[in-house]
């Protein structure tokens, strides 16, 4: 069974290098060193669909140091940009063509540019702050604050009824797209809490025995996708309208359709890249 999008990167993150600047400085030399590609937080893929990589003399400014590949010292610049925030199916169509691997290397990237890009002035002093730890982090001059690069966690999770669970769409989704109920972690809250307040808060389930599945990193911007699925007391479902437009209840012969792309499915799968696709096919597989 195919792992969850966003995972597989094989890099060796070498903490331990991120504040040696003599090393750093060493990496940064290495014939093997590369320098990733990006058009603004986008991946840049080759003819074969590969991501691009440049040397690491194209490096203007400040870079992050993605970690090791076999030895090879990877690198990315660090783009300074207004288009935070984006998620444009663009991005999508290309993730449709790269490797896991490729992903998950491209995913850290944009998480991390993102992250400088959202925290350039110190949260307690107000300072302008500068990147340091080589990228893994941002450090104040006024204050001496310390800043690190956060993920927020979300869940992620399929409600199940009888042999069937619950799926939802958004207004913005593609045509005939239906995917499972999501929501952000709150503080103060646990996994198995936040799956049951989102799933009451969206669709009016209330539901018990929350187990977990999966996660992935998400890069839009920088989440932990946390999928569950849930035992809901009853099938009755009271929707939320402001957030979603429409929910069914899905058979697991519906569900296998749809991962098929069987166009007679009662709905469209999301994409592979996605963890609801990897909760969906773990769902149907373990039943
Ligand atoms: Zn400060």
């Amino acid at each position: 069974m195919s792992a969850p999008g966003f995972t597989g990167a094989g890099l060796d993150r070498a903490d331990h290098l991120r504040l040696d600047a003599e090393r750093m400085a060493d990496m940064m030399a290495n014939g093997d060193a590369r320098l990733l590609r990006l058009a603004e937080l986008d991946p840049v893929l080759d003819q074969q669909g590969r991501l691009a990589w440049g040397t690491l003399d194209e490096a203007e400014g400040d870079y992050l140091f993605l970690g090791l590949d076999q030895g090879a010292p990877l690198f990315a610049p660090l783009v300074r940009t207004e288009a935070i925030g984006g998620r444009a199916w663009s991005v999508f169509r290309l993730l449709a063509l790269m490797s896991p691997k490729d992903a998950a290397i491209w995913g850290a990237a944009r998480s991390l540019n993102e992250w400088h890009n959202r925290h350039r002035f110190c949260g307690i002093c107000g300072s302008a702050t500068a990147s340091y730890r080589a990228g893994w982090g941002r450090k104040c001059p006024a204050c001496g604050a310390e800043h690190f690069p956060r993920v927020d966690p979300v869940v992620i999770m399929l409600a199940e009824h009888d042999g069937r669970v619950l799926l939802a769409r958004q207004p913005q989704y593609p045509a005939g797209r239906y995917s499972a109920l999501a929501g952000f972690v709150e503080p103060g809250e646990s996994i198995e809490e936040a799956v049951a307040r989102e799933l009451m808060e969206e669709a009016g389930v209330a539901v018990e025995d929350v187990r977990y599945v999966a996660s992935q990193p998400w890069p839009f911007p920088g989440s932990l996708m946390i999928a569950c699925t849930a035992r809901a007391e009853s099938d009755e479902v009271r929707l939320d309208t402001a957030e979603l437009e429409d929910a069914i209840w899905a058979s697991r012969a519906e569900v296998d359709a749809a991962l098929a792309g069987d166009p007679a499915a009662p709905f469209q799968a999301p994409p592979p890249f996605a963890i609801a696709n990897t909760l969906l096919t773990r769902w149907s597989a373990g039943g």
